[in-house]
C-alpha cells in the first residue's frame, strides 16, 4: 500500500491509474510518468489523443486504454480522477470498494509544486473572471505568474512547463472547481477565495447544497495561520460554516468591520474610508463584477501589488468572452452575449446589470433549475423573454401569464424575433440559465453562434427568414 499521508510521495514503480484521457488527465499522466510512476491512462469513452501527446505518452511508457476500463485499474496503488467523472460512475464504486485511494489532478500537481505561492479561486460563479483578474494583477510585477487549473492550462501542465528558474518568485493562480477539490489531501493554497456558493451542479451532489459547500470549503482544509482565506460575506450559508483560521477576510455589499475593501456601489473604499477607485473607473459591468473586484483586491493588497498597476488594470479589464460580453449596438439596441450564464444566479446578476428594458433569450438544457427564482428580476427588467431549447416548455409554464414571451426554434430565430420586438434603447441579452448541449457543443459555441448572427444583422432581416 502506498503512503499518501505525507509529502514527498515515493512514486518509483508505483502503479497509478489516471481515469479520463482529456486535458487534465493527460497532463497528470505525463507528470507522474516523468516522476517514475507506472501509468495506466484509462478512459471508457472514445477519445482522440493529440498526436504530440501520444508520442510523449509513448516516450514515458504510459499504457493507454480507451472505450473501457480494464481490471488493471483495480491493481493500482492509487487512482487519479478527472473532474468530469461523476462519483456515481460504476468504476468509482469499484475502486472505492477495493480500498484504493483516489486523488484529483490538482492534488497530484501540488506534490510537484516548486517553492512558490499558490492562490486558488472557487465559487459557483465568477471563478474565471476573478482568476483572470488576479493573474493580470500579478503580471509584469516582481512575480513570475502562471494561471490555469479549471480554466486554460491544467495545473499539472503548468507544473511541467515551469521547471525553469527565472529568478523571480513564482505564483500560481488557479481556478478550482468543487469536483477538483473533492479529492485533495495536501493541496494547500496560500490564499484561497470562495466567491459564492449557490445552486449549481446539484445533480452531482444529490441535490444537497451542504455537500456542494463541503467540497468548496475543502479549499481551506490545509490552510493554517500563515494563510489567507477570502470569502463572500453576504452568503449566509458560507458565513455560518467558515473554517477556523485567523486570517479570514470578508468581502461583499454588507459592511463588516473586518473588511479591507468596501463598496457603496459608487466607489470602492478602504477600511479608513479612503476612496480606492470610483465605480466609473472600473470597466467591468454589473454588481457581480464589483464583488469579483473586491475579492481580487484583497489578494492584491495581501501581496502588496502596486496600486497604480491595479487601478490602470481595473480601468482596462472589461471581462472575458461570453460573460456579459458587449457585442454590438444596432439600430440603437445593445446586444450582449452572456452564454456562460448557465445557472439562475448568473442570470439574476445579468438582468440586474441593465437599467434599459431587456429582451432576454432563455433556455437550453435544463440543469434541474428552479426558473421561478428568476421571476422577480424578469418582472423588473425584462420586456420580453424568447425561450429556446429543451427547457423552453418548463420555462413557459413558469412565465406564462406573468412575462411576455415567445418561443423560437433556433438561436437565429430567437435573435430575429428579439430584433423585431426591440426599439432603440433596449438591450437584447443571451443569458440562457441553462447548459448548451441540447443545441451546441458547449457554451463557447453557443456564444460564438450568437455573435455571428448578431454581427450579420442587417436592416432587411425579419423573423420570417
Ligand atoms: P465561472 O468560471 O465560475 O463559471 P465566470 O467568470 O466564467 O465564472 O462567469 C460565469 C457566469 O457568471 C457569467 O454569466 C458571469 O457574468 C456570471 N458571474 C461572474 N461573476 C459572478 C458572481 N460573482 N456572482 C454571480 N454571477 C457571476
Amino acid at each position: 500500500m502506498i503512503d499518501l499521508s505525507s509529502l514527498p510521495i515515493n512514486l518509483i514503480d508505483k502503479r497509478v491509474t489516471v481515469l479520463g484521457a482529456k486535458r487534465s488527465g493527460l497532463a497528470a499522466a505525463l507528470l507522474l510518468a516523468k516522476n517514475d510512476a507506472r501509468i495506466l491512462l484509462s478512459d471508457s469513452g472514445d477519445v482522440t489523443i493529440p498526436l504530440t501527446v501520444q508520442s510523449d505518452l509513448h516516450k514515458y511508457n504510459v499504457t493507454v486504454e480507451t472505450g473501457h476500463h480494464s481490471s488493471e485499474v483495480l491493481n493500482s496503488d492509487f487512482v487519479v480522477f478527472s473532474p468530469g467523472i461523476p462519483n456515481s460512475a460504476p468504476i468509482v464504486k469499484d475502486i472505492e470498494s477495493a480500498g484504493i485511494p483516489i486523488v484529483s489532478e490538482i492534488e497530484v500537481a501540488y506534490w510537484f509544486m516548486p517553492e512558490a505561492q499558490l492562490i486558488a479561486v472557487t465559487g459557483s460563479n465568477g471563478k474565471t473572471t476573478t482568476t483572470t483578474l488576479i493573474y493580470e494583477m500579478f503580471k509584469k510585477n516582481r512575480f513570475d505568474a502562471y494561471c490555469g487549473g479549471n480554466i486554460g492550462i491544467p495545473f499539472s501542465s503548468l507544473i511541467s512547463e515551469t521547471q525553469k528558474d527565472t529568478g523571480k518568485q513564482k505564483v500560481f493562480i488557479l481556478e478550482v472547481s468543487s469536483f477538483q477539490l473533492e479529492r485533495i489531501i495536501h493541496f494547500h493554497p496560500n490564499a484561497a477565495i470562495i466567491l459564492n456558493v449557490t445552486d449549481d451542479h446539484m445533480d452531482r451532489y444529490d441535490h444537497d447544497i451542504s455537500l456542494y459547500l463541503k467540497a468548496k470549503l475543502n479549499i481551506s482544509r490545509n490552510q493554517d495561520k500563515n494563510d489567507l482565506f477570502i470569502y463572500f460575506d453576504d452568503d449566509s450559508l458560507l458565513k455560518n460554516n467558515l473554517p477556523d483560521l485567523p486570517q479570514k477576510l470578508p468581502f461583499g455589499f454588507t459592511t463588516n468591520p473586518q473588511m479591507r475593501f468596501k463598496t457603496d456601489m459608487t466607489r470602492i473604499f478602504t477600511k479608513d474610508d479612503q476612496t480606492y477607485i470610483n465605480r466609473k473607473d472600473i470597466a467591468l459591468l454589473g454588481e457581480h463584477n464589483l464583488l469579483n473586484v473586491l475579492a481580487a483586491l484583497n489578494v492584491a493588497d495581501y501581496y502588496n501589488l502596486p496600486q497604480k498597476h491595479i487601478k490602470g488594470l481595473l480601468k482596462r479589464f472589461s471581462g472575458i468572452e461570453h460573460r456579459l460580453e458587449y457585442v454590438r449596438t444596432f439600430n440603437g439596441v445593445d446586444y450582449y452575449n452572456d452564454s456562460k450564464a448557465t445557472n439562475i444566479e448568473s442570470v439574476k446578476y445579468a438582468l440586474k446589470s441593465f437599467t434599459k428594458p431587456v429582451i432576454i433569450i432563455l433556455g437550453g438544457r435544463d440543469k434541474d433549475s428552479d426558473f421561478s427564482l428568476l421571476l422577480p428580476l424578469l418582472q423588473k427588467h425584462a420586456k420580453k423573454a424568447i425561450i429556446i431549447g429543451e427547457a423552453a416548455y418548463k420555462i413557459k409554464n413558469i412565465i406564462d401569464g406573468i412575462i411576455n414571451y415567445s418561443h423560437a426554434n433556433s438561436l437565429e430565430n430567437a435573435v430575429l424575433q428579439a430584433k423585431n420586438d426591440a426599439v432603440a434603447g433596449n438591450v437584447i441579452l443571451l443569458a440562457p440559465a441553462c447548459a448548451s448541449f441540447d443545441m451546441f457543443d458547449n457554451y463557447e459555441h453557443r456564444g460564438n453562434v450568437f455573435k455571428t448572427i448578431v454581427n450579420s444583422l442587417t436592416e432587411r432581416d425579419s423573423n420570417e427568414r
